[in-house]
């Protein structure tokens, strides 16, 4: 039976860590970090996810406020929107919620974000420092999952690692983090063929595709590492790309739908906006 890559434990672990840290900044030096989101319409789900992530930053001691657009606005409302939150030297990261309304230009908001601000990770420029190598501010969910890893001391370096999805939020940045810590990687994505194959080659699995129980328990490896990153509706509840009740029989770890990666996402929002924080201002 797998041991639970629990989101809840180390998500846990690493707010109290940034909540102290942010204290004791605060009692030196008077100045806490700010997150600016901008939220464009009424998604139902978009709004819960703002309003998840504003209780966060509250806990934490980060000041967020969020700009709210109406579904009508245009692409350059949205763009004045961010300019407008590039230039506030109280706001450290910026935020902007997808999905974005079907006129709204996606790559000319993002274009528009200071990238020292973008703690989303979603910028051409930090999706380069990734892909580089470099240090930045890398997307949130990749980042929780490394932290997952590490956290229970899970070797990476030589590992077969699959990355199933290659999304700029999610599939290639986790690909490029696992092959920076020397893993070794291969990419799936809905033109792949002989998926329960390459599944059962896998010592380090990461699923990222947004289907429920696409992956089979019984493809994979014994004593594999599953990271299940997606997130589904089925019926009333939520649930992974990873057959969950079979695949605990076999991988060795696994992190659980929900409780795992969603959880590791919004502390590695927190952390970034301390990094840009701490980026702008300065510190060391
Ligand atoms: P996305 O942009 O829709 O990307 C999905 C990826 O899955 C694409 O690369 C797609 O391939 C690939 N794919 C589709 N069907 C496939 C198949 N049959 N076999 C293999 N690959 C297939 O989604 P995303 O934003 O990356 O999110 C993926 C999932 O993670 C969703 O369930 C989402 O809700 C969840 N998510 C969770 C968190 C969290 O915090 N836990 C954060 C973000 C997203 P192509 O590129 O060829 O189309």
């Amino acid at each position: 039976m797998s041991q639970i890559l629990d989101g809840k434990v180390v998500g846990a672990a690493v707010r109290a860590e940034l909540t102290e840290t942010i204290a004791t900044h605060y009692s030196r030096w008077g100045t806490v970090p700010g997150l600016a989101v901008i939220l464009v319409g009424e998604d139902a789900a978009s709004a819960i996810y703002v309003a998840s992530k504003e209780k966060s930053c509250r806990e934490v001691g980060i000041r967020s406020h969020t700009v709210r657009l109406p579904q009508t606005a245009s692409t350059a409302d949205v763009v004045a929107a961010v300019n407008q939150a590039n230039q506030d030297p109280r706001v450290h990261g910026i935020l902007v919620q997808m999905p974005l309304p079907p006129q709204v230009n996606e790559t000319q908001v993002l274009a528009a974000l200071d990238p020292e601000k973008d703690v989303d990770g979603l910028t051409t420029y930090s999706q380069g420092i990734l892909a580089q190598g470099m240090p930045g501010l890398y997307p949130c969910t990749p980042q929780g999952v490394l932290r997952l890893l590490d956290y229970y001391a899970l070797p990476i370096r030589g590992r077969r690692a699959l990355v199933l999805g290659r999304s700029a939020l999610v599939g290639r940045p986790l690909g490029l983090l696992l092959l920076g810590r020397d893993a070794t990687v291969t990419w799936g994505h809905s033109h792949t063929k002989n998926l329960p194959e390459l599944v059962s080659e896998a010592e380090i699995l990461v699923a990222a595709i947004g289907r429920p129980h696409l992956i089979q328990g019984d493809w994979i490896r014994p004593d594999a590492v599953v990271v299940d990153v997606g997130i589904n509706r089925h019926g009333k509840k939520v649930v992974g790309d990873v057959d969950f009740q079979v695949a605990q029989t076999r991988a060795s770890w696994i992190t659980p739908v929900p409780g795992g990666v969603g959880l590791m996402t919004v502390a590695m929002l927190l952390e970034n906006t301390w990094q840009a924080f701490r980026n702008q201002t300065g510190l060391r």
